[in-house]
């Protein structure tokens, strides 16, 4: 399959032509409704081996049949894709990203879903973002008018006062609690967002009034709840491992009571510096692996999930004069100018790094460690990248999180499942996506190199399908040109 040569469009025009007849979603190849991947190295994700020599077949958005390629009939319409020497992945899945996050309505459609589609993110968890721009989105892309991924979302926040991002609904009782999740359950947000302001009162509100609407609640631990209990409280999973470090350190309730009793106290910035400083010393030195056992085990019996958000720990949380470098990234041709220039304002900067380069380093050592131990231990792990956030590159960051996951001690196979197999189960979608089989959502990636031998190698991606259409390196590139072209621009 190649496009015709662009004769005398100018390049930016022709690519600007392919970018658009693929974010539109219609078809660039009419007539060619069945696809063969042949001869391709398969890893399904079911945890199998890799298979060599398969072929695979995809017709009507979906996997019509997985076989060795010797004993596969091929259609005689179908569009073949000689894959000799190549490596098949299931689509990934970001579970924490923030569409909405970078600037409406153009953030999330012509900067983040271009990113997110070149780099064979087929599945996304939106966790917090404008429902206004959310639904039409989604609904665009389930409609065929729109290539993106298939959308989970959370709609907008629920947090305490002052809330810590918008969009936030704020529930300060379970009066509050009980009808800000009927009406985002009759909005059609497919799960409630908690956040770190919430009161106790408030939080314990939401999960009861989850459970009555017979709906999950995920996202960060409050400060003034522990992790354990809500992992008890039926929170179904822990984002950027908050409440975490804190239940793992000798005095739990100490450090919840300095946490709180200090943030309802006014005090300067340097004030605050300084207490967060104390806190987090704490956290480190008084770190117990009978703790940490203990809050494993609970969180392996209630099965709370974790999405640790590693990439967002090391790039924004703690970052270091190294991981700082992101701002001499080259991925920040693809973001836009005025966005950029928040992300440099929202910047530590090296002089307060500085201060705390040691400790931060420490921090994410030890959250790095926490994700190795939770994982041996059995806690479900799920990969996700808090796109949305300053220097978390959308698309490619869920493969430095996913480098970052082997780097804590899962296996690639299980750092792929991270991103695949364990975000089916997680969404109860087991029978459409996650594993390369047959019936399944034809949600593919097609690699260069073998991302179990380094896992890397998720990053050299000839093509993606997504639901069952074929976007070739060309057709990458060139969304990634006009991507690039908006950002210059914008
Ligand atoms: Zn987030």
């Amino acid at each position: 399959m190649r496009f015709a040569k662009p004769g005398k469009l100018p390049v930016i025009g022709f690519l600007f032509v392919l970018a658009a007849s693929v974010l539109l979603g219609s078809c660039s190849h009419p007539g060619q409704s069945t696809l063969a991947i042949t001869h391709v190295t398969l890893i399904d994700a079911t945890g199998s081996a890799p298979q060599p020599e398969m072929t695979v077949i995809i017709a009507d958005h979906r996997i019509a049949s997985v076989g060795p390629a010797k004993m596969t009939t091929i259609p005689h319409d179908a569009q073949i894709f000689d894959a000799t020497g190549k490596f098949l992945i299931p689509g990934l899945a970001d579970m924490h990203l923030h569409l909405t996050g970078s600037n409406e309505p153009a953030g999330s459609r012509e900067f983040i879903l271009p990113l997110l589609i070149a780099n064979g993110i087929t599945t996304v968890r939106d966790m917090g973002g404008y429902l206004e721009s959310l639904i039409p989105l989604r609904h665009d892309i389930e409609g065929g008018k729109r290539a993106g991924p298939q959308i989970f979302f959370a709609g907008p926040y629920l947090d305490g006062s002052p809330p810590s991002f918008q969009p936030s609904l704020v529930v300060t009782n379970s009066v509050e609690a009980s009808e800000d999740v009927h009406q985002l359950v009759a909005r059609g947000v497919d799960f409630i967002k908690v956040q770190s302001v919430l009161s106790r009162d408030a939080y314990f509100a939401i999960a009861q009034a989850c459970r009555q609407e017979h709906i999950t609640f995920v996202g960060h631990v409050p400060d003034a709840v522990t992790a354990a209990e809500a992992s008890d409280a039926g929170q179904k999973s822990i984002e950027h491992l908050t409440g975490v470090l804190r239940a793992c350190a000798k005095d739990e309730p100490h450090l919840m009571r300095e946490q709180i009793r200090n943030s309802r106290r006014k005090e300067t910035p340097a004030q605050a510096r300084a207490r967060e400083l104390t806190v987090e010393r704490e956290l480190l030195q008084t770190y117990s692996g009978q703790k940490a056992a203990e809050l494993n085990g609970k969180l392996v019996r209630n099965q709370t999930w974790q999405v640790p958000t590693l990439i967002l720990l090391r790039n924004v949380a703690y970052p270091t004069p190294e991981t700082d470098s992101v701002t001499k990234d080259p991925r920040t041709k693809y973001v836009p100018r005025s966005l950029l220039q928040k992300w440099l304002g929202s910047l530590m900067g090296t002089t307060k790094i500085g201060q705390r380069e040691v400790l931060n380093a420490a921090l994410l050592q030890k959250s790095i460690e926490v994700v190795g131990l939770m994982h041996s231990s059995g806690v479900r792990i799920m990969a996700g990248t808090d796109t949305g956030a300053p220097y978390i590159f959308p698309g490619s960051a869920l493969h430095d999180e996913l480098a970052l996951l082997v780097q804590a001690g899962l296996t690639p196979m299980q750092a792929l499942q991270a991103a695949t197999k364990s975000p089916a189960d997680f969404l109860g979608k087991t029978k459409t996506q996650g594993t390369v089989e047959q019936g399944k959502f034809a949600d593919l990636l097609l690699l260069d190199a073998d991302p179990l031998g380094d896992i890397h190698n998720t990053k050299k991606i000839r093509a993606v399908i997504l639901r069952g259409k074929l976007l070739d390196r060309n057709e990458l590139d060139a969304l990634l040109a006009v991507e690039e072209k908006f950002a210059g621009s914008n």
